[in-house]
């Protein structure tokens, strides 16, 4: 859901500290956050406009916004590791995910990734191996996009290694170990021009999915990573930040051909 206007009680909001720690909760009328530093009343949210002061009962000053995808992905609880959103915002370019496309995703961890291609206004068919990864994935995209975004989300508890139902998909984006596995059921259920894009955390995984797709009906596959390098701007202090997230994974994408 993209909410503006007042902060309401079910949604959830940022709380940001003076020394930039964020905390997640979900406003909730009669609820109080808690922390080293007091007690927060949620009530005293409810019906303010983001970007508001609120002093807890010891003193600490927090400001509450709405948590962009950014802030959610790197706070909501994780079962998997996640897509973090420097990826996401490159599978969502490079995948070219656009409103009403059909999706089919795989595997869906703790939903980081299917919270972005919803977001863009995509619809998902999700098959993920793990019950508990499906409820954990259902429950985090819920949290962020409402009963709205998982209208958009169907998922089930299956092993996408052993085929694809769905036919005239418009995308499949992968993220597990053996992504060449699923290039013939791919080709299958993608319709024709269609996008395969998988992660891989490896570059031998990358380079296993060329060859699978070189037996295939792929063609123009292409493979990128993206390097996201803060700057710490203050003054005269310029310089690019001293830690970096230095490796992720790899994107890769092809698109289906005729015969
Ligand atoms: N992209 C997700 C993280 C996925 S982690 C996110 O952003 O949150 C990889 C997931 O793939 C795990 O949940 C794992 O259970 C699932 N998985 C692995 N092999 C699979 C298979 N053959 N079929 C379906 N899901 C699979």
């Amino acid at each position: 859901m993209n909410r503006s206007g007042e902060l309401c009680a079910g949604e959830p909001v940022l709380l940001i500290d003076r020394k930039r720690r964020r905390y997640l909760i979900d406003l909730e009328a009669g609820g109080e956050f808690h922390s080293h530093s007091g007690v927060l009343p949620h009530d005293e949210l409810i019906g303010n406009p983001e970007g508001e002061l609120y002093r807890s009962s010891r003193g600490m000053v927090f400001i509450a916004l709405r948590p962009t995808i950014t802030d959610y992905v790197l706070k909501m609880p994780r079962g998997a590791q996640v897509v973090y959103p420097k990826d996401i915002g490159a599978i969502l370019i490079q995948a070219d995910i656009f409103p009403g496309a059909r999706v089919l995703e795989s595997g869906l961890g703790s939903g980081a990734l299917s919270t972005g291609i919803l977001r863009a206004g995509a619809k998902i068919t999700g098959y993920e191996i793990r019950e508990d990864f499906e409820e954990t994935a259902r429950a985090n995209v819920g949290r962020f996009l409402g009963q709205e975004g998982l209208s958009s989300y169907t998922t089930q508890v299956r092993d996408v290694y052993e085929g694809i139902d769905e036919r005239d998909l418009d995308r499949v984006v992968l993220d597990l170990p053996e992504p060449w596995q699923v290039v013939p059921h791919a080709e299958k259920a993608l319709r024709r021009g269609g996008i395969f894009l998988a992660y891989t955390p490896s570059i031998i995984q990358a380079s296993q999915l060329h060859e699978a797709f070189e037996e295939s009906r792929f063609g123009m596959a292409e493979t990128m990573e993206v390097m996201h390098r803060g700057w710490h701007v203050q003054g005269v202090a310029v310089r690019p930040d001293h830690r970096m997230v230095a490796h992720t994974g790899f994107l890769t994408h092809a698109r289906l051909l005729a015969e």
